[in-house]
């Protein structure tokens, strides 16, 4: 706490790795002498900087920048931009120090980074949000490549943002390079990319089920978020036969008793992507559903629930009302989407919980399939990805069962914590003190 004040989000990260990874190295000198876990908490460093842009007013407005390069012992730093009014320096610390267990445990090499902005996409014309990107990159492009730094997308950051990003790169570089992944498929992308995360969300919370002996159909879900997370999570879980009924935004949510189905969820798209709409119009449009604002989805009678908007957005409240409402799971496609109080009730009622830097790895896997098919020049389709992202994502469960599973419980966090850490350590450890 003294050596980062005030960095709320980033020692509620440390800590809750922390006390799985104290007692994994108990009896193994070589991770204490070397100071293992004290070094990956230690970013390798954080740069922020000034974004200058002109809005449609011709007013000028300074933001601030920042790229966290946690660690890269496995790999390149490798994680998403945010834009979003709420990021500062702890929440993306915290969100580069999970991503480097996330994308160990993915068994692909790559580092743990994080970036964005104290920008607000939101009500902003298409000029405006393109002179941002051009601006953070004009800064940001000294700092990464496709073999030191390939950040994506997060927040407020989708494939309109991505692309005026990477054409500033081109620009500035003249090179053409996979230095970002979540790229449009006419200019590198990989396919799945956009569906990568909920899906595999989806995929964990089937793992953790059938490990169980249980199975996703049939099963009534809650989601939070509308975004791509949340909106691909609904797709899956109705192609899986769940019963989706409640979406989300910062604004409250909607609850829909008849589900959520195809139709709907491609009108939630349309919403989002194009119009950049509220989730509060779904309530005009679709009979039956209804709209209440300023609250949490939690509260509410369900088997599953997927949190998929942003961290802390699930406490100690919401976490008893879902376990006493008979829910069974609960599989994180936000990044510390449950507080530490939360997660202690999923884990005092042993339910089924996959943590966000095991269940929603599915989106940095395929970046990092996407960054193998850059360098290649080649394009895998559609179906290839799909095998390869269900692949992932039942390797990822298999190593939280590994190193979490006590009895006839499975503590998925110490699991994803554990065999997280220990390849990042190990890397470490081979390379000597620096
Ligand atoms: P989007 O910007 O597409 O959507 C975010 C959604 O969350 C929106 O519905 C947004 O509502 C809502 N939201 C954001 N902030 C808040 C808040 N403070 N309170 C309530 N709702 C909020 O982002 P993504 O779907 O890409 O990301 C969602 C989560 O998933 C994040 O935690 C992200 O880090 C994580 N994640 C994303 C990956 C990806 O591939 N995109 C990969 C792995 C994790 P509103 O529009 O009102 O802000």
């Amino acid at each position: 706490r003294k050596r980062n004040p005030g960095q709320n989000e980033f020692i509620q990260a440390v800590h809750e790795v922390a006390q799985d990874v104290f007692e994994f190295i108990e009896d193994k000198e070589e991770y204490h002498e070397a100071q293992i876990l004290r070094r990956i908490a230690e970013p390798d460093r954080v740069v922020s900087f000034r974004v200058c842009w002109e809005d449609d007013n011709h007013n000028i407005r300074v933001q601030r920048g920042w790229r966290v390069q946690n660690n890269n012992a496995i790999g390149p730093y490798k994680g998403g931009i945010r834009f979003h009014s709420s990021v500062n320096e702890s929440v993306l610390k915290f969100l580069a120090f999970e991503q480097t267990f996330k994308n160990s445990l993915t068994g692909l090499p790559m580092g743990g980074g994080k970036g964005g902005a104290d920008f607000n996409p939101k009500g902003k014309s298409d000029s405006e949000v393109m002179r941002f990107c051009q601006a953070f990159m004009t800064e940001l492009y000294r700092h990464i490549g496709p073999d030191t730094d390939v950040p994506a997308g997060d927040i407020g950051v989708g494939s309109r943002e991505i692309g005026y990003m990477f054409g500033q790169y081109k620009r500035i570089t003249n090179r053409w390079e996979g230095v970002l992944t979540g790229k449009g498929t006419e200019y590198g992308g990989s396919k799945m990319r956009p569906e990568a995360t909920g899906y595999g969300a989806v995929y964990f919370l089937r793992d953790m089920l059938k490990y169980s002996g249980q199975h996703v159909e049939g099963k009534t879900a809650v989601l939070s978020g509308s975004g791509n997370v949340a909106i691909h999570a609904a797709e899956k879980l109705l192609q899986l036969g769940a019963k989706v009924v409640r979406l989300s935004d910062s604004d409250g949510f909607i609850h829909d008793p008849d589900g959520i189905d195809q139709e709907k969820i491609d009108w939630v798209k349309r919403l989002k992507n194009e119009r950049r709409g509220r989730i509060s119009e779904y309530a005009d449009h679709f009979t039956g559903a209804t709209f209440h604002g300023d609250s949490r989805p939690w509260n509410v009678k369900c088997d599953v629930a997927l949190p998929c908007a942003t961290q802390n957005e699930l406490d100690e409240e919401d976490a008893k009302a879902l376990v006493k409402d008979g829910c069974i799971a609960v599989s994180e496609g936000a990044n510390m989407p449950t507080t530490l109080e939360g997660v202690r009730v999923f884990h005092d009622a042993q339910i089924l919980y996959g943590p966000g830097k095991a269940a929603n790895a599915g989106g940095v896997a395929v970046s990092g399939l996407e960054m193998s098919q850059n360098a290649e020049r080649i394009s895998w389709n559609h179906e290839r990805l799909g095998e390869m992202l269900t692949e992932l994502m039942e390797g990822i469960h298999e190593k939280c069962v590994e190193h979490g599973e006590n009895g006839d419980y499975v503590d998925y966090v110490r699991g994803a914590n554990i065999a997280g850490f220990k390849k990042v350590a190990d890397a470490m450890l081979a390379f000597g003190v620096m």
